[in-house]
């Protein structure tokens, strides 16, 4: 039996975020982030279908991470699991029904056909919001997005994953000397913002160095950072250790190789 896990980021950044996992035959996304056409669309496009999707794992209630969730549990039924805060404030916030969602206590951990999953916290300015670590039998990855700063229980996660999506969010250069509203820049830069391209740099060698072999960098901000800068970065932190890097496209599918 194929125990390797297959990641495919299929949209990133702030206009919305999922990520597809598959091991085998068990089919599952982080996030649901774009609308659920979009969703369907992109799935086509790897060579798969919504209906064979058995849970949607969710990070946290902001809206680049759940715009498709309604649509996607009311229509497709598939089942959604989320962190109790991030429930009900997803309730609150978009007046939907979730009495139907699978509601976890943070750091929960579960099983979904051949993976077997745990949930971390992760230093954000949601209700709640949670990164991942997924195994099955034979291999690892791990999921971490919109952390303010590298807390400890995410690099205990994260450590020993053969394969990992990591936040490269801004550079710090073209954040203070963007457009940005002060109090927004504070916001990003702050300990429940986003992780900058050295932050990420500095995990990714860390983890690189503890033997974890491919990168995907994800959720680039569109205003303060561009692929090349954060592919450079974690590049020149990674250089001669043969690991493989790659940047998540905003819009189309990129394989976590
Ligand atoms: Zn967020
Ligand atoms: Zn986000």
């Amino acid at each position: 039996m194929d125990n390797k896990i297959n990641v495919v980021s299929l949209a990133s950044g702030s206009s919305g975020n999922a990520t597809y996992v598959r091991c085998g035959e068990t089919e599952i996304l982080i996030d649901a982030g774009i609308s659920c056409k979009r969703l369907c669309a992109s799935l086509g496009e790897i060579g798969t279908d919504i209906k064979n999707i058995s849970a949607v794992l969710v990070t946290h209630e902001h809206i680049d991470h759940v715009k498709g969730l309604d649509v996607l549990s009311r229509k497709i039924g598939t089942p959604v699991h989320i962190v109790d805060a991030s429930c009900t404030e997803y309730a609150r916030k978009y007046k939907c029904d979730t009495s139907s969602f699978n509601v976890h206590t943070l750091g929960y951990e579960l099983d979904i056909g051949s993976l077997h999953i745990a949930s971390f916290y992760s230093p954000h300015d949601s209700a709640a919001c949670v990164g991942y670590r997924i195994e099955s039998e034979s291999d690892s990855f791990g999921f971490a997005t919109d952390l303010g700063y590298v807390d400890r229980e995410a690099v205990d996660h994260l450590l020993g994953c053969r394969k990992v999506v990591l936040e490269s969010n801004y550079d710090e250069k073209m954040l203070l000397n963007g457009p940005y509203p002060p109090s927004l820049k504070q916001r990003i830069m702050s300990e429940k913002g986003h992780l900058s391209n050295y932050d990420c740099a500095a995990l990714a060698l860390f983890l690189a160095e503890r033997g974890t072999g491919s990168f995907l960098l994800a959720h680039l901000s569109e205003e303060n950072n561009t692929p090349e800068i954060a592919f450079n970065v974690s590049s020149r932190a990674l250089a001669g250790r043969g690991v493989s890097l790659n940047v998540a496209d905003r819009y189309s599918p990129t394989y976590l190789i």
